[in-house]
């Protein structure tokens, strides 16, 4: 009655077959006929420049219009970079592909034949984010309908901080094929490094469901003394021949310049001491971590020291490294305009969350619920202060003494007047949801020479100059822990080799 459940049938029994005749240890790859037998699986390296579609067609597979709606021409171009491989199960008489794994170079794609009445296959996809992708892009060669991905991309800004994204990032995309070839997508997620996995279910056009998937790592603490030599006579150079990571080492460098002048004032003979934090995922380093304590001291800069801070919320802004006062080790740096710096919509090329649109961002959108305090980044005079009933709703400009005009929108709430000096820090208004905005949250923007400009990469932004009260009584308890654990560790600090051996 029914032909596909009749080729279920016949499937099982040649897949018995198929065992036993494997089980005698005939595996030579036997020609078979067009006969209701079952192809072994099957599996094809596609050379570099290959084409997936028209390999796939030489072998005859019958059903290639299904497998390239699938996965569509789009996806496996990005993917085919390098060689291929396709492992493929098929019913034999007809060539229908049953099951399909293909493993190429940035992406992996499982497709399985589903016995239904509606749905004709079940799709895995995981792919990574290449030099000019984004998730917008990922999901769109999947064939996700552009508006939807707008508004998912808007969601996911809640969750994810849309600036770390970045190339090999992976993303997986999980969906169903319907026997009119629709596809019915279920779920995606974006992996931004190997312990984190953040899942969106999507449980209508409108409405997403978010899961964190956190993978066990581990983070190793080490305490290093070291000196600039005549072979490393930078501090730089030092650190790394302790295996410090560039991120770190980075960090380091930055919280020292901040005090020192290297070029100048460094000498061979210079000692330093550096606690860092470093990350593990299976016993393999990770290329992220931070320094928690720096210290460099010198014939002619004395001891200069640094410390980090954590604040307790999280994306706070004032996460960082600070002198033992509390002072910030930052020069030339703005004020952040909030305190929280999550940023869910960064500067650029985005489809418009309710235009449906792609339009130039020209700004970053800041997560922040209603009445959060908003801050002049820098001081200057106020040139607008009002709502414009334009798609900024309430908002405020701000030209500073350099030219450049900050710009705040959406704001709920407006403290300053038009044509008044604000200083540095000043609240200047509260978070809000005016003009054209599906949620609270700032826009905010820089205007540098008459363009917008991203104010991510053109302003060196921080929480404040200074920890202060709550903070900075926090900041003297983390200090401690970290003295009374260095303490531990300096027993049997790790020492440069060069000076081991002296
Ligand atoms: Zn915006």
């Amino acid at each position: 009655m029914d032909r596909r459940k009749f080729s279920i049938v016949i499937f099982m029994i040649l897949m018995v077959i198929q065992i036993l005749t494997l089980g005698c240890g005939k595996k030579g790859k036997k020609k078979v006929k067009n006969e209701k037998v079952i192809d072994k699986t099957l599996i094809i390296t596609i050379p570099n420049g290959g084409d997936l579609f028209a390999t796939l067609e030489e072998h005859n597979y019958t059903n290639l219009d299904v497998i390239r709606n699938i996965l569509s021409e789009r996806v496996v171009a990005t993917a085919v970079q390098q060689d291929i491989q396709v492992e493929i199960m098929a019913v034999d008489d007809s060539l229908k592909i049953e099951k399909c794994k293909i493993n190429a170079f940035n992406g992996y794609f499982e497709i399985n034949a589903v016995k239904s009445d509606t749905i004709l296959y079940k799709v895995h996809a995981k792919k990574s984010i290449l030099k000019g992708d984004s998730i917008f892009k990922v999901l769109g060669d999947f064939g996700m309908k552009t508006k939807n991905i707008g508004y998912y991309a808007w969601k996911m800004g809640e969750f994810v901080d849309a600036t770390s994204i970045d190339i090999g990032d992976i993303m997986t995309v999980d969906y169903s094929v319907d026997t009119l070839n629709v596809k019915k997508f279920e779920k995606f997620s974006y992996q931004p490094d190997k312990t984190t996995i953040h899942e969106f279910y999507i449980l209508g056009p409108r409405k997403l469901k978010y899961n964190m998937i956190e993978l066990p790592f581990e983070l190793k603490r080490r305490f290093l003394i070291g000196e600039l030599t005549k072979e490393h006579a930078s501090l730089d150079g030092a650190m790394a021949t302790f295996g410090v990571i560039p991120y770190i080492r980075q960090q380091v460098n930055n919280a020292m310049q901040a005090q020192i002048s290297f070029s100048t004032d460094a000498r061979v003979g210079d000692k330093f001491e550096i606690f860092i934090e470093e990350k593990y995922v299976n016993g393999e380093q990770q290329p992220r971590g931070k320094v928690l304590y720096a210290q460099y001291s010198g014939r002619r800069v004395g001891k200069k020291t640094a410390y980090r801070f954590t604040d307790k919320a999280e994306a706070s802004a004032f996460n960082g490294m600070y002198t033992y006062n509390g002072k910030r080790l930052v020069s030339n740096a703005v004020r952040t305009p909030l305190d929280r710096m999550h940023i869910s919509s960064p500067f650029g090329y985005r489809i418009h969350p309710i235009l449906g649109r792609k339009i130039f961002h020209h700004g970053i959108d800041l997560r922040g619920t209603r009445g959060t305090k908003v801050y002049a980044v820098s001081s200057g005079k106020v040139i607008k202060a009002r709502d414009g009933h334009g798609g900024y709703g309430k908002e405020v400009r701000i030209k500073h003494s350099n030219g450049m005009i900050t710009q705040y929108a959406h704001l709920s709430r407006i403290s300053v007047r038009y044509g008044k000096r604000v200083h540095k820090g000043q609240i200047i208004g509260a978070v809000g949801s005016t003009g054209r905005s599906t949620g609270p949250h700032l826009h905010f923007g820089v205007k540098k020479n008459g363009r917008w400009v991203n104010p991510k990469t053109n302003l060196r932004m921080i929480g404040a100059n200074k920890l202060k009260g709550n903070r900075l009584n926090l900041f003297r308890k983390e200090i401690q822990a970290y003295k009374n654990e260095m303490k531990e560790l300096s027993t049997k600090p790790a020492v440069q080799d060069s000076l081991k051996a002296s």
